[in-house]
């Protein structure tokens, strides 16, 4: 037990009796708790979790009334509270009563105080609780671990005005202890992590319920937001449907609300019964938003209401299994919005994200999705692309190597043999029955490229490790359980074919001469492929008619890796998109803009103008094919398709026709426009702006009526190009104008932008330690993944003497992940800095 991150057992809570009183005005609370605990053996000090709380008295009495006085000492570097009891507590049940106080913070963690305008500029107070990972101790003394599972009864005392709502319904509420306040009684919760824990205080006011079964589900946001909730609602509704049957077991709540705060550090938290929202992820009007704007909402819905099993009523023992809650919730989420809207095709839009996870999983310094955490911080830094995409990537794969029946009957094994408790990932592995297979995609760095290459009438399929680098010295002994599957057409006959690919090399029995082949049918893997050239060049002939949406994204997205890597060339790879005219997939044309975008900063601005050239020629016959107006019975895919070609074109095409429709449609009537063309309108119009469509855009930011509709002017604020207009976007993430849950995101936004990077590396460099002073801290990682795209060698060298000289924890491996993608684009240009040699 030296380790000081983690508390001794022998104490153990089982019911925390909790009264907190927030007082909003002067931003501080006062707290009272009894806590139920088994003392194991004997003992004279109980430690447990306290941060940024004063404790005051503090009493112990056992089950005859035996009482022990103790004082609490605070470990303020270890966030502990030791409790010195004047005599031993002997084996046995004891009640500890402690009262405590502490600060309503205004870094959106632990208990913490938001301050928001209304429409109509008034301000208003809102207090609410975000303890995942570590903070609930900020809010109360506690065991805060997540094994340390314990049933909480809360009371809050509040002003009689105010809505108060927490995991559970209301008991009772009584006339409060002073004359206006109120006293809030909840229902025992079930027996749960102290980071499920959560408390919100305001002026808000719900929908109607919806009822599932026996369980009310409610939306709550500011006054007047209603009519923006009724989508966020339908979803929850019908997830937590779709989950009760999935999972074969009924809701673990009594009620389930959703809250839209308007400050929010994350995008949603999954606490149990009181599942809160940054109000963008869960308020949404459905005839104004775009196809993007709603699958956000909806994905992010699914996923939090997945989580009231998988996180909430099964939990993982300790933070390295931090995958286990995650990359289930975002598998499900997956699930359940495919099956709530087959039209939207979830799964292969999803293909995006597993793309995101290989970028990152491709480097050096990646690491395993489970991964050893002991201070909290790493855990922190566990929150990313490889806990979330990868995870749910290798679940995807496994589940259509297992089959979706057989996956789904593991689940409920698992679910059921571990309800209330916590588990390690080797119980999911068991309950799979598929412990081999996951095993290297979960406990090792990276994933595999399967190279493809015919020999002697045969198919040689090969796996090595993926790295953009030159891969570290003992990846050459990794290897995985890869599921391949084939489709390949020999002889004028198509087959398919499953194998599992255990070894380095394996080769396949060709039927006839062959005429192309798809390895990764389906797309489900989570590895690359890498073609012999012929085979690249027969396979890229045929996508179109032969290749699924799914299976020509990953076609030009492992095409671009290589490239990227430096194992093919810039030429090849533009040449291949030229095969792309005519897509139609939407996701295939994410992939082509998002490397076009990527060459658009390393390469030397001289070239910007070939590669504007180049954009307007892959992109030009789809935008003159879709035209700037949906036609009857377009699907919405379609429609957001539209929008994003016509977004790409006017910025990265710099297309003056395009900018001057654009900007004929930012000043016209907003209701008579397609929204994917409105949103893309007006971030072309930013783009191609100056001083007069900013202050434009800046009115529209503060008089926003949607969520939505105030992200889209406030990115676009982040997108003009003058340096003064940029400069004064960047004041505003400082000055109060951006939210603090925003203003991180917007600075990343400015540093990734081949025209502004400069000048918003120069302002974050130099104004960091004000940033460090208002952001909240699990943003900081956030923000600073910007330097990603200060691709040049000047700045690359300014940015390594910056985190040389200044002391900025990000977590985990973060930084150096940063600084290897910096290095990456970097070497990119120093290899091809031009578009053609
Ligand atoms: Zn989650």
């Amino acid at each position: 037990m030296s380790d000081p991150s983690r508390l001794p057992r022998t104490v153990v809570p089982s019911r925390y009796e909790l009264t907190l009183t927030p007082d909003l005005a002067t931003a501080a609370f006062a707290g009272e708790e009894t806590v139920t605990v088994t003392v194991g053996e004997a003992v004279r000090e109980v430690l447990l979790n306290a941060a940024d709380l004063e404790i005051g008295a503090v009493l112990a009495w056992d089950e005859r009334g035996r009482q022990v006085a103790a004082r609490a000492e605070l470990e303020p570097a270890h966030e502990r509270a030791r409790l010195v009891f004047a005599e031993p507590l002997a084996p046995g049940v004891w009640r500890l009563r402690l009262a405590f106080t502490g600060a309503l913070n205004d870094k959106l963690r632990g208990f913490y105080r938001s301050r928001y305008r209304d429409a109509d500029g008034v301000e208003h107070l809102l207090a609410a609780t975000q303890f995942e990972a570590t903070d609930a101790r900020r809010a109360f003394p506690c065991w805060d671990e997540p094994a340390f599972k314990a049933v909480f009864g809360a009371t809050l005392v509040v002003d009689e005005k105010l809505a108060a709502v927490s995991n559970t319904r209301v008991l009772e509420t009584r006339a409060g202890p002073r004359p206006g306040t109120k006293a809030v009684r909840f229902a025992d919760t079930i027996v749960m992590s102290t980071y499920l824990v959560a408390f919100v205080v305001g002026e808000l006011e719900a929908t109607d319920p919806v009822m599932v079964g026996r369980t009310p589900v409610r939306v709550w946001g500011m006054p007047g937001k209603q009519p923006i909730a009724r989508f966020g609602q339908a979803i929850a509704a019908f997830s937590l449907e779709f989950f009760e049957q999935y999972y074969g077991m009924p809701y673990p709540g009594d009620k389930l609300d959703l809250l839209a705060i308007p400050d929010f550090a994350s995008g949603a938290m999954e606490n149990l019964g009181a599942i809160t929202f940054r109000e963008t992820a869960l308020l949404v009007d459905e005839k104004t938003a775009t196809h993007n704007e709603l699958e956000r909402v909806a994905d992010v819905v699914a996923h939090e209401v997945a989580h009231m099993w998988f996180g909430d009523l099964v939990t993982m023992a300790w933070w390295n299994g931090i995958w286990l809650n995650e990359a289930f919730a975002t598998f499900m989420e997956m699930l359940c919005v495919d099956a709530w809207k087959p039209e939207w095709e979830r799964w292969v839009t999803f293909g995006v994200s597993r793309a995101a996870a290989l970028a990152l999983d491709g480097l050096r310094s990646t690491r395993p999705v489970e991964f050893p955490v002991t201070a909290p911080k790493e855990a922190e830094a566990m929150f990313d692309a490889l806990t979330y995409e990868k995870g749910a990537s290798v679940l995807r794969m496994l589940e259509q190597h297992l089959g979706p029946e057989a996956f789904r009957d593991g689940i409920r094994r698992y679910l059921a043999r571990h309800e209330f408790g916590n588990t390690e990932t080797r119980d999911l592995g068991e309950a799979l029955g598929a412990a081999d297979v996951m095993e290297a995609w979960v406990f090792s760095p990276g994933y595999p490229v399967i190279t493809v290459a015919e020999a002697g009438g045969r198919l040689v399929l090969a796996q090595e490790r993926f790295t953009y680098l030159p891969a570290p010295a003992d990846a050459g002994r990794q290897r995985w359980h890869v599921p391949v599957a084939l489709r390949l057409q020999a002889g004028g006959v198509v087959r398919t074919e499953k194998r599992l690919l255990t070894g380095t090399e394996e080769r396949l029995e060709l039927p006839g001469a062959l005429d192309w082949v798809i390895v990764n049918a389906g797309g489900h893997g989570y590895y690359r492929v890498r073609y012999a050239p012929p085979l690249l060049g027969a396979l890229a002939g045929h996508a179109a008619a032969v290749a699924t949406p799914i299976e020509r994204f990953n076609l030009v997205n492992d095409a671009w890796a290589s490239t990227v890597a430096g194992v093919s060339p810039l030429a090849e790879y533009l040449e291949l998109t030229a095969r792309f005219r005519a897509e139609t997939d939407r996701n295939v044309w994410t992939g082509l803009i998002g490397s076009f975008a990527y060459l658009n900063r390393v390469l030397d601005a001289a070239e910007r103008p070939r590669l504007q050239a180049l954009v307007r020629d892959r992109l030009g016959p789809m935008v003159a094919r879709l035209g700037w107006a949906p036609r009857a019975g377009e699907n919405e895919l379609t429609r957001q398709l539209r929008g994003d070609l016509l977004g790409a074109i006017g910025t990265l095409g710099d297309d003056p026709a395009v900018q001057a429709r654009a900007r004929e449609i930012y000043r016209g009537d907003p209701t008579l426009v397609d929204p994917p063309v409105l949103s893309a309108a007006i971030a072309i119009t930013a783009f191609a702006g100056g001083p007069a469509e900013y202050d434009d855009a800046l009115s529209r930011f503060k008089t926003a009526r949607t969520p939505q509709d105030e992200q889209r002017y406030l990115y676009a604020l982040a997108a003009f190009r003058q340096p003064e207009l940029a400069a004064q976007t960047l004041e505003r993430t400082l000055n109060g104008d951006v939210r603090t849950q925003d203003a991180p995101f917007v600075v990343r936004g400015m540093l990734m932008s081949a025209y502004v990077r400069e000048l918003a590396w120069r302002f974050a460099r130099t104004r960091w330690q004000e940033m460090a002073a208002r952001y909240p801290p699990s943003a900081y990682r956030r923000m600073w993944e910007g330097v990603v795209g200060l691709a040049t060698p000047a700045l690359e060298r300014e940015v390594i003497e910056f985190f040389r000289t200044t002391a900025i924890d990000l977590g985990g491996k973060k930084l150096a992940q940063y600084l290897e993608q910096l290095r990456i684009a970097v070497a990119f240009h120093e290899r091809t800095p031009r578009l053609t040699t």
